[in-house]
């Protein structure tokens, strides 16, 4: 590991001081992902800025029924939490489906949002990357991409975000709350990341410095009935080849409502507006479900060895569909 400052922060402005906007700057929080990137020389930060102490830790109900969780807030405890549990259990069931028990103890909800891709190349120094060193290449296109993308990949990357809790984020609507020295502002986590294109480099639309300090759920009655089902190698400490986030609101059998978005697909959670705009209306059947789902991955963009996943995706999408409307 590289020489560093370390400077640790005692509220949000001086954490943002500290910071001061510099590109090679880092802010800290659980650390599970950003010291393993360090040490594979990934992460190459000259100043560290351990925000673990900062008071962004509570879970609190919003007037309206709505919920926000503090940046600091541990996955281990945002999964536990009964407002979570009892609203939207596919946050809580996305939460336990990622890393181990120990890796939840630790991660933060923010850094779970930050967390970079699993790429093997992109961990592999030796490798050409064009995500960690811009116009190098990419070694994943013609080498080992099996659990790489197939949405809104570009011919200068085809990474997936690891993340399990953004894309049940993603289909709930957040809003995330950041700080920077330029004020508060609030973004949907839908524009929160960023598509590869020819900068994959360039991941979120955060400015440097710029601290997410919160995440909003805003109120969805119908997500008291939602599921998170994640497909992967092995059963534990995986991510997810394709996972699926979905809350289905059925009356006489036709879609009320529903929300949908996907996982291990994209470089950003993918919310599936199209097979949304399938399912507004429709017979509640696996019909229905099925178009839905075609109508969603006709755009994916496959290669040789992640063609699987298309199929894959579009099978999740009925399974959990399917088992939200039997209850
Ligand atoms: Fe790097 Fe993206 Fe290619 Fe992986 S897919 S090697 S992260 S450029």
């Amino acid at each position: 590991m590289r020489p560093f400052a370390y400077v640790r922060a005692a509220d949000v402005a001086s954490a943002i001081r500290a910071h001061g906007g510099s590109p090679r700057a880092r802010f800290l929080g659980g650390g599970t992902n950003l010291v393993d990137l360090m040490r594979a020389d990934v992460e190459r930060p000259d100043t560290v800025v351990d925000i673990s102490r900062l008071p962004l830790t509570a879970v609190e109900e919003l007037p309206g029924g709505g919920v926000r969780i503090g940046a600091l807030v541990r996955n281990s405890h945002l999964a536990a939490h009964p407002l979570i549990r009892d609203r939207c259990p596919m946050v809580s069931q996305a939460l336990l489906s990622g890393a181990s028990a120990q890796l939840r103890n630790m991660a933060t909800v923010g850094g779970n949002l930050l967390q970079r891709t699993r790429c093997a190349y992109f961990h592999d120094t030796a490798a050409a990357c064009n995500k960690r060193r811009p116009g190098s290449g990419c070694d994943a296109l013609g080498g080992f991409h099996r659990d790489l993308g197939i949405l809104g990949v570009s011919d200068a990357c085809i990474a997936t975000h690891p993340s399990d809790l953004c894309v049940a984020l993603a289909a709930l609507d957040a809003v995330v709350e950041t700080e920077s020295a330029r004020g508060v502002r609030r973004l949907p986590l839908t524009d929160l990341h960023r598509l590869p294109g020819d900068t994959p480099h360039v991941e979120t639309e955060l400015a440097p410095g710029e601290l997410i300090t919160a995440v909003e759920l805003p109120a969805l009655p119908f997500a008291a009935r939602s599921r998170y089902r994640k497909v992967r190698d092995r059963s534990s400490f995986a991510f997810a080849l394709v996972s699926v986030a979905a809350a289905l609101d059925v009356r006489d059998g036709v879609v009320a409502g529903v929300r949908l978005a996907l996982g291990g697909v994209a470089a950003k959670p993918w919310r599936a507006r199209e097979a949304e705009r399938v399912l507004a209306g429709a017979p509640a059947t696996e019909e229905s479900y099925a178009r839905a789902a075609e109508a969603e991955l006709a755009a994916a963009v496959t290669r040789p060895g992640n063609a699987f996943k298309a199929e894959l995706a579009r099978r999740t999408i009925v399974a959990t569909l399917r088992e939200l409307e039997a209850g």
